[in-house]
């Protein structure tokens, strides 16, 4: 089956003083129809900078190349009017905060209903009876009562749930959710991630999912990208990732997974923090903390070695096992 959305060499950068700061690079990855792909690291490892970059919303300032393909394009190339069509319709982003993408002073109902008159023309009459269609297919109960309602009168569960139904509104190709549950308990965080996989699997969109949580990774993901200090590091199908992880960050993740009864995630298990970007400029970005760093880690940038069932490890401890690398 042909892949949704194909990223190639993917690099963002920022001018600082001059002097050019990649802060992704070295990224790819494909997406097919049905399929979710978990992009996962800790906060600042350029997992919300790859995912801006493919709804064309980096700041201005940003430099990116490589090539982002969509239904034939390059969204890198793309114009602001192009990508706002493609935003619009093919494909919807939900972020962690709804407050922040909900506007505070239009009811749920006005906000749900102008996507449809907008971008599916349809009739004021279909326009409502779609919104609240809408509602009902993400679970929300009464949508009659909610319709009229403004995003303070719910809860954040529910103001979650309206933005999915936001971004469900348009029909999208390719859904990317950004944290979409980090800032709800457990218990809404597990239905709001049982209702974007019933609703993978209803229309068949793709789903990209970005998250720090290893749990949330194991619940919903059939491929898996992990990402350190703007790189891609390990990519693989879940099952072969969780159960043969390669690099030595994933291997940290995955012990990081916190027991069910421990409210906070913790990243112990590797000492040492995340570099700044453009801190380390040669080398493997992860030698300062990794416990099986050698000599040729802190001078030489890891090649991609790719195991069986195109499981790619960017990380030296692979060419013993694989052999040559693919760069
Ligand atoms: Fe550790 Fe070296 Fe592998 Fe980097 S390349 S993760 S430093 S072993
Ligand atoms: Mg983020």
């Amino acid at each position: 089956q042909n892949s949704l959305i194909d990223v190639q060499n993917l690099r963002v950068s920022f001018l600082d003083a001059g002097t050019e700061i990649p802060v992704v690079q070295e990224v790819s990855f494909s997406v097919k129809p049905g399929e979710v792909l978990c992009i996962v690291g800790e906060s600042g490892c350029g997992k919300s900078l790859t995912s801006l970059s493919m709804m064309g919303l980096l700041p201005s300032s940003a430099r990116t190349s490589g090539e982002i393909k969509f239904n034939g394009a390059n969204l890198l190339k793309l114009d602001q009017e192009e990508l706002r069509k493609i935003r619009g319709n093919q494909i919807s982003m939900i972020f962690q905060e709804p407050m922040t993408s909900l506007n505070p002073v239009f009811t749920v109902g006005f906000q749900l209903m102008e996507p449809l008159l907008i971008h599916r023309r349809c009739s004021k009459k279909e326009a409502y009876q779609e919104a609240i269609q809408l509602l009902a297919q993400v679970g929300i109960s009464d949508p009659q009562k909610r319709m009229e309602q403004y995003p303070h009168e719910l809860s954040g569960g529910m103001r979650q749930r309206v933005m999915i139904a936001m971004a469900l509104a348009c029909q999208p190709k390719l859904l990317i959710a950004d944290e979409p549950t980090t800032a709800l308990d457990v218990t809404i965080q597990a239905q709001i991630l049982d209702l974007i996989l019933k609703l993978r699997d209803d229309t068949g969109m793709g789903v990209i999912l970005i998250t720090h949580d290893m749990g949330v990774v194991a619940e919903t993901a059939d491929r898996v990208l992990v990402m350190y200090a703007g790189k891609a590091v390990e990519e693989g199908d879940v099952e072969t990732l969780f159960n043969h992880p390669k690099h030595p960050y994933t291997r940290g993740l995955l012990r990081s997974v916190p027991n069910v009864d421990e409210e906070e995630y913790q990243l112990e298990s590797i000492p040492g923090s995340l570099p700044k970007p453009g801190s380390i400029r040669q080398g493997c970005p992860f030698h300062p903390r990794c416990s099986e760093a050698m000599d040729r880690c802190v001078t030489e940038f890891p090649g991609e070695f790719v195991y069986e069932k195109g499981h790619m490890v960017r990380c030296w401890l692979g060419e013993k096992e694989v052999g040559c690398s693919h760069e």
